[in-house]
């Protein structure tokens, strides 16, 4: 899967835009693609148990930086430090088709 043709950050928003190759648009809040890491340090590698608490995911999250890695992923790093985080183009194309461009109930706001 190709590089989008581009990504934005907007930190007011707080949501990572992504226009695609084939023009899609696809919107992620930042502590929702924040609490869909797929880490180590936030799910159990063998057997894929969420470890991540999403409690701890401040509602306020930032991204404070984004890079790159080959032509195959985003890697994130958060405000609270958290960057080993790898966000593939497939994964996140997905993300957006399990959320069909809305935006997903944050759940446990107050
Ligand atoms: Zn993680």
């Amino acid at each position: 899967m190709d590089a989008p043709k581009s990504i934005e950050a907007s930190r007011d928003d707080r949501e990572l835009r992504i226009t695609w190759n084939d023009g899609h648009q696809s919107a992620y809040g930042f502590k929702y693609l924040r609490e869909q890491c797929q880490c180590a340090q936030c799910v159990d590698e063998i057997t894929g148990e969420l470890l991540l608490d999403p409690d701890s995911v401040p509602t306020d999250i930032q991204i404070n930086d984004a890079k790159l890695v080959g032509n195959y992923a985003l890697k994130i790093i958060w405000s609270n430090g958290h960057d080993t985080g790898l966000y593939t183009w497939i994964r996140l194309r997905e993300l957006c088709h399990s959320s069909t461009g809305q935006q997903p109930p944050t759940g446990t706001d107050d």
